[in-house]
């Protein structure tokens, strides 16, 4: 049986390595450099704060995945000899009032309940912070911490993951554009745009913003959209952030990743001045001491958003051999993506129960 992949972003490529693990035979269908690759644009957090306080059961997803995620990089690293510099050191969300701080620490202590009280998290004052962080600025009035977060190199994780494929015995076609799929009763046959022909046994549309065109063939709503995000990277600085955040980490070659700013613009990945400075301003009211870094490099990428910005995992209604995939969190959640995901393909006893994120929600 052969299982196809649409869509070689984290997401597909996730999935499809987990899917070779277990022994299926994969082939991943994928896109050209036109297209949009959340993949290649992300900020690089593999993070668990604040995730689903409206949504317990999406809290202990991205918790399950994390708990993974130190397993999932040795593996990855050591069958491709790439360094994905993943750590786990704990994460922090600033806060820059005695109000923030009060409404953050309702929030958590709010999801901790709703998980039964096993949510770790304590909050920091600025003196508390200062021990852990000593450049932070007179700005910050304090900081939520959770020792659960952490960060990796995301376009390195992309790479292993390719790599992971290929040596696992996978097949990665790439400048693949599928134009259209034909279901049939037991297969369907994927057309595309320059005229080959495959046939899937298994097909899972894991295609990102692609799914919106391709997923109502296979009788899914597939309702994702576009949300932009920018981010900078400063000049490279001695390492002083130990600790990530949702908008500044350093990435480990050592400069100061910025970001990532949320708009809804449709398909524009430009970036803009005004958003740009937005961010500047932010980081040095963070870190006064970057109001004299350089920034070297800034860019524009498009999430791939459900409605509810919850994952949605969804067995075709109509074709039986048919699997929708797609999430806005697709680094935090690689390692669930590999590790338990291609079981609830796969049908097994053990699969997770993923019925809460189905597409009948919307
Ligand atoms: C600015 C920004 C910051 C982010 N920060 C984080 C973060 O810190 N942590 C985190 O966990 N997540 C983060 N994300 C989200 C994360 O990047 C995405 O969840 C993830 O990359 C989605 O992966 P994907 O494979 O679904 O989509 P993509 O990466 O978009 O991949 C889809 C693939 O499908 C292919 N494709 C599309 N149409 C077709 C077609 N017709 N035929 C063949 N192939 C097709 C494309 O070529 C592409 O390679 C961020 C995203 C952005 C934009």
């Amino acid at each position: 049986m052969r299982t196809i992949v649409i869509g070689g972003g984290v997401v597909g490529l996730s999935l499809a390595y987990g899917l070779l693990k277990a022994g299926q035979s994969v082939l991943v269908l994928d896109g050209s450099d036109g297209d949009f690759r959340a993949s290649r644009g992300n900020f690089g957090l593999v993070w668990v704060q604040g995730k689903g306080s409206n949504f317990p059961d999406y809290a202990r997803w991205t918790r399950s995945s994390a708990n993974l995620w130190s397993g999932f990089a040795k593996e990855l690293e050591a069958l491709t000899d790439l360094d994905l510099s993943y750590q786990k050191t704990g994460g922090v969300e600033y806060c820059f009032s005695e109000q923030e701080m009060q409404e953050r620490e309702a929030e958590l202590l709010a999801l901790r309940e709703k998980l039964g009280g096993d949510y770790p998290f304590e909050m920091l004052s600025a003196a508390q912070l200062k021990e852990r962080i000593p450049h932070i600025g007179p700005k910050v009035y304090g900081a939520s911490y959770c020792p659960e977060d952490g960060h990796v190199n995301p376009l390195f994780l992309l790479r292993a993951l390719s790599k992971a494929v290929r040596l696992s015995g996978g097949e990665i076609r790439t400048n693949i554009e599928v134009r259209e799929i034909r279901p049939g009763d037991n297969q369907a046959s994927i057309l595309t745009i320059s005229g080959e022909r495959f046939v899937a046994d298994r097909l899972v549309m894991a295609a990102g913003l692609g799914a919106q065109q391709l997923g109502p063939q296979l009788g899914f709503k597939a309702p994702v959209r576009p949300q932009q995000g920018q981010v900078l990277i400063t000049e490279k600085m001695p390492h002083f952030l130990k600790y990530p955040s949702g908008t500044l980490r350093q990435v480990n070659e050592g400069g100061i990743q910025i970001g990532a700013s949320k708009a809804e613009v449709g398909l524009d990945d430009h970036e803009d001045v005004l958003t740009t400075a937005s961010l500047a301003a932010h980081a040095s009211d963070v870190f006064p001491m970057l109001g004299n870094a350089k920034i070297v490099r800034s860019w524009a990428a498009l999430r791939v958003m459900s409605p509810d910005g919850y994952p949605i995992y969804q067995r075709s209604p109509k074709h039986h051999y048919a699997w929708f995939v797609t999430c806005h969190s697709g680094i935090t959640l690689a390692a669930a993506h590999c590790e338990l995901l291609p079981r609830w393909i796969m049908g097994k006893n053990d699969a997770p129960d993923l019925s809460s994120f189905s597409e009948a929600r919307f």
